[in-house]
């Protein structure tokens, strides 16, 4: 649902951005060297640019408000860009871009709702949230990140931003490198590490089964006694008491319990994978945090909690407006 005519959706992207959009956030992002940040803008005519760069700022969002593009992106650290001349991109020397995550519900093949592509229904945001509680633990703990922040896409999915310096100088075989360790490229249960077994069942094993439908947990072969003991609580209280995690390997032991066939079968079925080329390419354009989706009218979002993602996948126009000036 959007508002139905062009003017009346351009006064309410000028509005948005004149009132509502969070300059001091977007300062304190993408302060450091300002003028060496690409920008690119999509408009409703389909007309489309990037190799754009603003001096600070405030010249950003007069952009915003002047021009109203239905996408705004931002891009890559550049050296030497001419604001005031039209910037040959050839001639630019990349000079770094944060580690970033693109989670799209069309990549997530397993599904039994009936949703297909870019379809999403209540039952599908699940797989969103489980693979970035997944992403955020492996970032913060298995790399050392600390600056891991989540935004809504504007429509049906999620992006990471990753702001250590350490991931901003990052090259193309390193991110590629993030990328398939994280997205457990060709693994199966057996050949992961204990570090990934232990997210994988923290964060995937334990939120999917809280999460899931009765039907779900059938499909993939779940113990019908363990989906009777559906609550997190139980299965939690279930751990303890048979000391998983507690050293070394134990969750070797709980096999005849969680069979690795089934460990298996959610590593291949319930892990929404990442669209790799936006991580690996050190210069792509990803919607710039907290501008408008002209197409869905809905706000790209700093994501607190990502269980709040639902709210935001599912509110319509008007509403993602009345609520601007308070979500931060
Ligand atoms: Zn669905």
């Amino acid at each position: 649902m959007f508002l139905r005519t062009e003017s009346s959706k351009i006064r309410t992207i000028r509005q948005y951005y004149r009132l509502d959009f969070p300059l001091d956030e977007i300062e304190q992002l993408f302060g450091d060297k300002f003028e060496e940040r690409e920008f690119g803008f999509a408009f409703a005519d389909g007309y489309f640019v990037r190799s754009v760069f603003f001096r600070k700022s405030e010249e950003l969002l007069n952009f915003l408000v002047k021009k109203t593009p239905h996408h705004a992106y931002v891009g890559a650290l550049y050296d030497g860009p001419q604001v005031s001349k039209k910037t040959r991109f050839d001639l630019l020397r990349w000079k770094g871009r944060e580690f970033v995550i693109d989670l799209d519900i069309d990549l997530q093949q397993w599904r039994i709702c009936g949703c297909q592509g870019f379809q999403c229904c209540m039952d599908c945001i699940k797989f969103i949230i489980i693979a970035a509680q997944l992403y955020t633990c492996i970032l913060t703990t298995d790399f050392g990140f600390k600056q891991v922040r989540w935004y809504f896409s504007g429509r049906r999915g999620a992006h990471c931003w990753v702001f250590d310096e350490e991931a901003r100088t990052l090259d193309k075989e390193n991110r590629m490198a993030i990328i398939n360790y994280l997205s457990l490229q060709g693994s199966d249960f057996r050949s992961l590490n204990w570090s990934l077994k232990k997210h994988f069942y923290e964060k995937v094993f334990l939120s999917f089964f809280h999460l899931a439908s009765q039907e779900e947990l059938e499909m993939l072969g779940f113990h019908p006694r363990l989906i009777e003991l559906k609550t997190r609580h139980t299965l939690l209280s279930f751990s303890k008491k048979v000391g998983l995690f507690e050293g070394g390997d134990t969750i070797l032991e709980l096999k005849h319990v969680f069979s690795s066939d089934l460990f298996c079968k959610m590593i291949q079925n319930c892990i929404l994978i990442p669209d790799r080329s936006v991580s690996i390419d050190p210069g792509h354009l990803l919607r710039l945090p907290y501008s408008l989706n002209g197409d869905t009218g809905k706000v790209a979002r700093s994501i607190d909690d990502i269980n709040d993602l639902n709210r935001w996948i599912s509110c319509f126009f008007e509403e993602s407006l009345l609520q601007s000036k308070h979500w931060r």
